[in-house]
C-alpha cells in the first residue's frame, strides 16, 4: 500500500510538473485548472489514496463500476471529493447515476438531460453537468453531440429546473492533430458563455494532450493513465 502511495505521488507529481509548464507557456495560472484524475479500472482503495494525496475530482466512465466503487468509499474520503462521471450515458441509468456523482460531463442528448433532470429532481442540490461535443467529425460513436447540433441541446440543458450548465466536454479525436479540435471547442465555449456566464469550464486534455488542452484555454483536465499507470486492454 505505501508502495502504491510512493507511486500514486510520483506520477501526480509528474503531472502537475507538466500543468504547470504548459501554464507557463501559454502564460496562464495552473490555478484556473481543476485536475480530475479518471480512476476507472482502479480499485477504491486508489480513490482514497489520491484524496490523501490531496485529488479534489475524480472521474470514472462505467456506470455499474463506479456506483460500486463510490458506494465503497470511507464517508470521509466521499466527502472530500466531487465525483464526476465522464462515460456514455442510457437514459435508463440516468436516475442510478444522479445518485453517487455530483458532475455528469457526457451529457449528449436531450433525453439524456431530461432523466438527469428528472432524477436530480429528488436530491436537495442540482446536478452540475457539461455537454459533450463530438470533435471527430464523423459518427465514429465515441459520444457528443454534433457541433450544429450543441445550440439546442445547450438550450434544453439550460432550461431544466435540477441541471446546472457548467460548460462543454470534448475528447480529441483519435490519432489526429488535438490542436485545432480543442481550438474549436474553446469557440463553441465562448459563445455558450456568452449566453450563459455560469457555463465556465472547458473540459479537454486527457494523459497524452493536456498541454495542448491547456494552451486552448481548457479549465478541468481528466487525466487517468499518466497517473494510475496504463488500464487493462479491454476498453
Ligand atoms: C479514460 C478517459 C480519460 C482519461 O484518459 P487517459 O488517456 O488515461 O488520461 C479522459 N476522458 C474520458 C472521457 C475517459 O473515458
Amino acid at each position: 500500500m505505501t508502495e502504491r502511495r510512493d507511486e500514486l505521488a510520483a506520477n501526480l507529481q509528474r503531472v502537475r510538473e507538466r500543468i504547470d509548464a504548459a501554464c507557463a507557456d501559454a502564460g496562464r495560472s495552473p490555478e484556473e485548472l481543476t485536475l480530475v484524475v479518471v480512476t476507472k479500472f482502479f480499485p477504491a482503495s486508489d480513490v482514497a489514496l489520491l484524496a490523501d494525496l490531496g485529488v479534489t475530482d475524480v472521474a470514472e466512465n462505467r456506470h455499474q463500476e463506479a456506483g460500486e466503487k463510490v458506494a465503497s468509499l470511507d464517508p470521509d474520503v466521499r466527502r472530500r471529493l466531487a465525483v464526476h462521471f465522464v462515460g456514455q450515458l442510457q437514459s435508463n441509468k440516468a436516475a442510478a447515476v444522479t445518485r453517487y456523482a455530483d458532475v455528469v460531463q457526457s451529457v449528449d442528448r436531450a433525453k439524456i438531460a431530461r432523466a438527469l433532470d428528472r432524477a436530480a429532481g429528488e436530491r436537495d442540490h442540482p446536478l452540475e453537468v457539461t455537454v459533450q461535443v463530438d470533435l471527430s467529425g464523423d459518427d465514429a460513436g465515441r459520444g457528443g453531440v454534433r457541433p450544429a447540433d450543441l445550440p439546442a441541446l445547450v438550450e434544453e440543458v439550460a432550461g431544466l429546473e435540477h441541471l446546472r450548465l457548467r460548460g462543454l466536454m470534448a475528447v480529441a479525436p483519435l490519432g489526429a492533430d488535438p490542436a485545432p479540435a480543442f481550438d474549436t471547442l474553446a469557440e463553441l465555449a465562448e459563445s455558450t458563455r456568452r449566453d450563459h456566464p455560469d457555463a465556465t469550464w472547458m473540459s479537454a486534455g486527457m494523459s497524452g494532450d493536456l498541454e495542448q488542452a491547456i494552451a486552448a484555454g481548457a479549465t478541468h483536465l481528466r487525466v487517468g493513465s499518466a497517473i494510475l499507470g496504463s488500464r487493462p486492454a479491454q476498453r
